[in-house]
């Protein structure tokens, strides 16, 4: 039998840290990554045979829980007819007009392979159709490694970006300002695009603050901006029509994945028909993709929406309000300060007293060594949770209330092991 650390150590040869994806490296957790060979449900085992409840779930692609017998079935199905033609194909206009259904204005969409692409494309869009230049992002909130989007910053007002990777130039970020997340910036007629994540979802869960997207709304109108919300984590996991439905704040422009992948590669932005007429080949924005729609993808999305009804989206918020408390009662009883900040179906954890509002206060506590001793107490007690302080926990609908209550029991366990060793 292959071995984790084997398998680690042959990664690390040919592989940069062995992985895919730097936090799948267990850097800021330690460790050696869990390599796993299958899920089902709620579960995962690693090649050890190590069995696991898992929260991670392709960090929410997977809503329905690992190897649903409805993606399974739809992705036979199509790989048995081809699995890619670039030419256009059925699935495609019904994933297209499966979201367009849903998500209140969004009338015309382009399917592409991951949120980054999304993300890329939306805002060459959003500057083609406005003709201006500079895009406005939030500190902490994460829209994928497209050069100009690659900026975290952190400070408390909104400032010209720099780049947190090597490899991005001073050029790439000219045109990037970053605010602090939950104030609503000064905007004026240069900017084309103010790209927000609707619940930032990759600096630990940080909702929005009263107020705030509808404020966002209203500053962008004013200098005829374009609003974007990237939903890549929070379309069709908080409601049917995402963010927008459930804070009930209309953008003009929206990114997907995730979840309209049913686990494989997908992603999506859209607009209104009228600003959707500047992509090619209708107009001058140029944006393409040999696998873009791609059958197996658009087969598995399909499948995974067909799931997603008013009372899927009630059973993920009651599995989540479950657990939270039940987190959070485990946690708090073994003398550790904990929030778990909940918005819908989607979950945090963060070890402090004040529910963090944005990137700083959000590093504060992620920085603090406590999910670290924290996540190492439920690994070995077969909780699978992100490897880093900085993700969400997603709760899928294959999760039961008895793997919520095992949850729950290794909570208070990994818990006493957390605070001391601090030092
Ligand atoms: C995951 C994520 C992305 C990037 O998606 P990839 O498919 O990993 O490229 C963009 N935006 C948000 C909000 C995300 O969570």
């Amino acid at each position: 039998m292959v071995t984790n650390s084997e398998l680690f150590e042959r990664g690390q040869k040919v592989m940069p840290g062995g992985v895919n994806s730097p936090v799948r490296a267990f850097r800021s957790v330690g460790g050696i990554p869990n390599h796993i060979a299958r899920g089902r449900g709620s579960r995962v085992w690693d090649v050890e045979g190590n069995e696991f409840i898992d929260y991670v779930q392709s960090y929410g692609a997977s809503i329905l829980g690992h190897a649903e017998p409805v993606i399974i079935e739809a992705v036979r199905d199509a790989a048995v007819d081809g699995t890619t033609f670039g030419a256009p194909t059925e699935r495609e206009v019904l994933l297209a007009e499966t979201m367009v259904e849903r998500v209140p204005g969004l009338e015309m969409l382009r399917l592409v392979s991951s949120g980054t692409e999304a993300a890329m494309s939306a805002v060459r869009l959003a500057r083609g159709a406005t003709g201006r230049s500079k895009i406005l992002k939030f500190a902490g909130n994460y829209h994928g490694h497209t050069d100009a989007l690659l900026v975290a910053g952190g400070s408390s007002v909104a400032e010209q970006a720099t780049s947190d990777s090597a490899g991005v130039t001073a050029g790439a970020v000219a045109d990037t300002v970053v605010a602090p997340y939950n104030v609503v910036p000064e905007l004026d007629d240069s900017i084309a695009v103010v790209c927000v994540e609707p619940v930032a979802a990759n600096m630990g869960l940080v909702a929005p603050e009263p107020g705030f997207l509808q404020g966002l709304r209203e500053a962008c109108d004013k200098v005829g901006a374009l609003l974007l919300f990237d939903e890549v984590i929070t379309g069709f996991r908080l409601d049917r029509g995402g963010a927008t439905s459930f804070f009930d704040v209309q953008p003009d422009v929206w990114c997907f994945g995730k979840v309209i992948g049913g686990g494989l590669p997908v992603g999506a932005y859209g607009s209104s028909a009228e600003v959707m007429q500047n992509i090619a080949p209708l107009g001058p924005v140029y944006q393409a993709g040999t696998l873009s729609g791609n059958p197996l993808a658009t087969a598995a999305g399909l499948a995974a929406m067909s799931q997603l009804d008013a009372s899927a989206y009630e059973i993920l918020i009651e599995r989540a309000t479950y657990l939270a408390s039940g987190l959070t009662e485990a946690i708090t009883g073994a003398g550790v300060d904990v929030l778990v900040p909940q918005v819908g179906p989607l979950l945090g954890l963060f070890f402090g007293t004040e529910a963090p509002t944005n990137f700083e206060e959000a590093k504060a506590l992620a920085e603090n060594g406590r999910y670290k001793q924290f996540f190492r107490g439920m690994v070995e007690r077969g909780i699978a949770m992100a490897p880093g302080p900085y993700e969400a926990l997603f709760v899928s609908l294959a999760h039961t209330r008895d793997d919520l209550d095992q949850t729950i029991e290794a909570a208070a366990g990994a818990a006493a092991g957390v605070g001391d060793a601090t030092a």
